[in-house]
């Protein structure tokens, strides 16, 4: 019973000493917490990828000749200096004395172009068309 009697004893100081540490440890001003470091920089999610644009639609391109190339312009210095014209019976007869009436591109030695195309190639205006009856002064009578 000595026990038991020691017990009730220091009971109160005991309790009396637990109080008063808890209240200390309350009382006490928490120390301050480290400052939370920064969160780690996260890389940026990447944005996600735009979509592609479209395709641009095919340049149109301009309508050329049956055989391709652009047709010979009659105001073109070289053109001029030839005495070419898109028309043969435009051809400046007083100028160019070699014209004779029949004489056209379609029916020339130069002309590039098939039989009954109304244009095609001639050597003397590179990439370009000249018309079927059109006329220049290096005009050549196609044989055979
Ligand atoms: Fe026409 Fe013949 Fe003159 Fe060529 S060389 S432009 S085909 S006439």
């Amino acid at each position: 019973m000595s026990t038991r009697r020691r017990f009730i004893e220091i009971l109160p100081f005991a309790g009396l000493s637990l109080l008063t540490a808890c209240g200390d440890k309350a009382a006490a001003p928490a120390p301050a917490a480290p400052p939370a470091p920064p969160p780690p920089a996260a890389a940026p999610a990447p944005a996600p990828a735009p979509a592609a644009p479209a395709p641009a639609p095919a340049q149109a391109a301009a309508p050329a000749p049956a055989s391709g190339g652009a047709m010979v312009d009659p105001a073109d210095p070289a053109a001029q200096g030839l005495g070419y014209v898109a028309v043969a019976t435009q051809a400046d007869a007083s100028k160019f004395k070699m014209y004779a009436a029949g004489q056209a591109c379609g029916n020339c030695a130069l002309f590039a172009g098939k039989p009954g195309d109304a244009s095609g190639p001639c050597p003397l205006f590179a990439g370009k068309q000249v018309s079927a009856a059109g006329w220049c002064s290096a005009y050549a009578k196609k044989t055979g």
